[in-house]
């Protein structure tokens, strides 16, 4: 069997056989590349010691990020090629990292330690695929499955339970019943993994192309680590404008949402805090007044506990407490819109609208495209016009304020804020003397005040 992998690491695997040692490559490259996936990046494993690598690749460009664990990254034509010793992982004690690592010299122990079987395949072009696990089979099958007792592997590294939710949700897998069976019992232990560690993974899920089918069949273990979820789950809205409850609306609205991290996270948490504030009318209709702030604390807090950095986070919030705010296509408000949060959020905001819009079941889609698409060509007229919306637009600066003799501080900023909203406004032309003369004025009348 011929995989097609990159030029760079067959000569890799060369290198290291003529020096005597085996080697593979091995994992998610073998897997994508058996789909007929272009794979993201090749690891490959030898028998070779770290030292050992070290001497095959002394002319090569190195670096040394984990020999410790084994691993030699060898970088060709500036991609990174992770190199690693068959190697067997040691107990366990913390449910996350393994106490040491031993090396070994046969493929096979080292597929063993792998969490899937579609995980746990090698190849090289002397020896074909090597499959200890029946990773190919389940592969056609389309079946995610531990490598070994599913309870001890997901004991061992509970984020190997993320990990399995991932996979499902990128590629489609069914989770064999087994190992779904094991991934609920011991989800618990994902809340002792490195936050960090379950944040990536929990992307990738949110992103992949059955995320919906993920969020939907393994709810329990998604409001083990969101709790604040939880009374989502078959919450009736009782609300004409909504087909489903709080749940399966936002399933369908991550689902609908352009696959990034944060739009997706945004869709998951937008409404989290519906539940809290229903309420129900005389004529015995639903409504949720402030859940969009609402959302945006519950927001807050899964941002803390998954360490979001501050970009992500600051944006995720932003995007939470202002999905409900309605946005104008006029080109005042959207001159508004755009100082209030800058391009890239009005945008995403956009998309927020429409993945939540769409995702209601009560309106027509080609309805929501239309406003959509009326709201992004207001937005473009309104950016292809250079109108001013920002400081930085803006004909003067603090430097020319100074210049022009008044004193640094906050008056300084609140002068330039207050030109921002004339020109804005359309009272005055952005332009730099009638600016000037505009913040002379407003100085002369706060003197006077
Ligand atoms: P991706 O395409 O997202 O990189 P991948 O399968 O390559 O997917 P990695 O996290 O890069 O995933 O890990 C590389 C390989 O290492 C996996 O295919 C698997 O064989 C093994 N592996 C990674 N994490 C674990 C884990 N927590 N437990 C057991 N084996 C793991
Ligand atoms: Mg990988």
């Amino acid at each position: 069997m011929v995989l097609h992998l990159p030029s760079d690491a067959l000569d890799i695997l060369r290198e290291l056989n003529a020096a005597g040692y085996a080697a593979y490559a091995v994992g998610g490259c073998v897997r994508d590349a058996l789909m007929g996936r272009e794979p993201k990046d090749v690891d490959i494993c030898t028998s070779a010691t770290p030292e050992e690598m070290k001497r095959v690749f002394a002319a090569s460009h190195v670096v040394e990020t984990g020999l410790k664990h084994g691993t030699l990254t060898v970088v060709r034509r500036h991609v990174p090629y992770e190199v690693t010793t068959f190697r067997l992982d040691g107990g366990y004690t913390d449910h996350r990292h393994p106490d040491s690592v031993r090396f070994v010299s046969d493929v096979r122990e080292d597929l063993a330690r792998r969490d899937f079987t579609v995980n746990a395949m090698a190849w090289n072009p002397e020896e074909g695929l090597v499959d200890a696990f029946g990773g190919q089979a389940d592969l056609a099958a389309g079946l995610l499955r531990c490598v070994g007792d599913p309870v001890t592997r997901f004991t061992e590294d509970a984020l190997r339970v993320m990990r399995a939710l991932r996979f499902a949700a990128v590629y489609g897998f069914r989770i064999e019943d087994k190992t779904a069976e094991a991934a609920r019992k011991m989800a618990p232990g994902i809340l002792e993994v490195a936050a960090e560690r379950v944040r990536v993974e929990l992307a990738k899920l949110l992103c992949g192309p059955h995320a919906g089918d993920i969020l939907r069949a393994y709810a329990d273990i998604i409001t083990l680590l969101i709790p604040e979820l939880k009374p989502c789950l078959g919450f009736d809205q009782r609300n004409p404008h909504h087909r489903y409850d709080v749940w399966e609306h936002t399933v369908r609205a991550v689902e609908n949402a352009p696959a990034t991290e944060t739009l997706r996270l945004t869709m998951l948490l937008h409404d989290a805090g519906k539940p809290e504030t229903f309420t129900v009318d005389e004529d015995g209709v639903g409504h949720f007044y402030g859940h969009a702030k609402r959302s945006g604390e519950i927001a807050e807090r899964v941002a803390e506990r998954f360490r979001l950095d501050n970009a992500t986070r600051d944006r995720v919030l932003l995007l939470v407490r202002h999905h409900d705010d309605f946005l104008h296509s006029e080109p005042k408000q959207m001159l508004r819109e755009l100082n209030r949060v800058g391009e890239e959020a009005v945008r995403q905001l956009i998309e927020v609208r429409r993945a939540d819009a769409l995702a209601t079941g009560t309106v027509d889609p080609a309805e929501v495209s239309a406003v959509c698409g009326a709201l992004l060509r207001a937005l473009e007229d309104t950016l292809a016009s250079q109108a001013c919306f920002s400081l930085k637009q803006l004909a003067v600066s603090g430097r020319d304020l100074i210049a022009a003799g008044m004193r640094p501080g906050p008056a300084l900023g609140d002068t330039l804020e207050a030109l921002l909203q004339a020109v804005m406004d359309g009272r005055v032309e952005n332009d730099r003397e009638k600016l000037l003369e505009m913040a002379k004025q407003r100085i002369a009348d706060t003197a006077r005040a």
